[in-house]
């Protein structure tokens, strides 16, 4: 599977929590939040986005971002 370096620009997130869902989807066959691999706290207008140990640097969270917060990028090196 491709590996891609995911880029956050947190200024654009609006707490859709669309990449939550669809990280959920793909890995845990569920649309559960708390089973995501990528964490999006809003706290206010602010927004921290972290990953989990389990990430697998997919991209397919940065597929399902809408509003420019989430961006891949091909790791250098990966087939
Ligand atoms: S899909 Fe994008 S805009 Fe929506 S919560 Fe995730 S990072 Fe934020
Ligand atoms: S890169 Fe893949 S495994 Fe990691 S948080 Fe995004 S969808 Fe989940």
């Amino acid at each position: 599977m491709a590996k891609y370096d995911i880029t956050v620009a947190a200024d654009n997130c609006t707490g859709c929590l669309r990449c939550e869902l669809a990280c959920s989807d793909a890995y845990a066959k569920t649309f559960s939040t708390a089973s995501a691999r990528i964490r999006v706290v809003m706290t206010g207008p602010d927004c921290e986005i972290s990953f989990t140990d389990e990430c697998v640097e997919c991209g397919i969270c940065a597929d399902n971002c809408l509003y420019d917060t989430l961006s891949k990028e091909r790791k250098e090196g990966d087939r």
